[in-house]
């Protein structure tokens, strides 16, 4: 049997435009860095394995990556390392795929957590678990649960 091709498939857009197009194969599509890479990152984790984010400035970074991980209903844990630098845990599969939270949740939460010290430290570098109601200080690592 004879292979369809582009030309016999496309004529009339191929003959509008006067030239032909060419399907190439197997040629892989680049994987793109940041943010979307870290879904893909995390799915090939297995339970117990990590990622080390190296230097204070990459907090963000580490944050990101272990919230994206929790939207998308993995267990992830971040510790800040005594080199100043942080690592996100894999820690597996959470029951639920976590819902979206609207921005105004987010707006009351993000400034609750910024009046909020810990407890144990008395450090204000402090972040919050939306899906547990954790609090966690990133100083001294402590975790707690407030009334709201
Ligand atoms: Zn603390």
């Amino acid at each position: 049997m004879k292979e369809p091709t582009i030309s016999e498939q496309d004529h009339s857009n191929q003959y509008q435009r006067g030239r032909s197009i060419k399907i190439d194969k197997g040629i892989k599509l680049p994987k793109k860095k940041a943010q979307g890479n870290n879904i893909e990152t995390i799915e090939v984790m297995d339970v117990g394995d990590s990622v080390y984010f190296e230097g204070h400035n990459d907090q963000a970074h580490a944050n990101n990556f272990a919230s994206t991980g929790r939207y998308h209903g993995y267990d992830m844990t971040m510790r800040s390392m005594p080199d100043g630098g942080f690592r996100v845990w894999f820690k597996g599969k959470l029951r639920e795929k976590m819902k979206p939270v609207d921005n105004k949740v987010i707006g009351e939460v993000a400034k609750q957590v910024l009046d909020t010290k810990c407890p144990n430290c008395e450090s204000n570098e402090v972040g919050y678990y939306l899906t547990t109601g954790v609090f966690n200080c990133s100083k001294c690592q402590h975790e707690w649960k407030e009334e709201r």
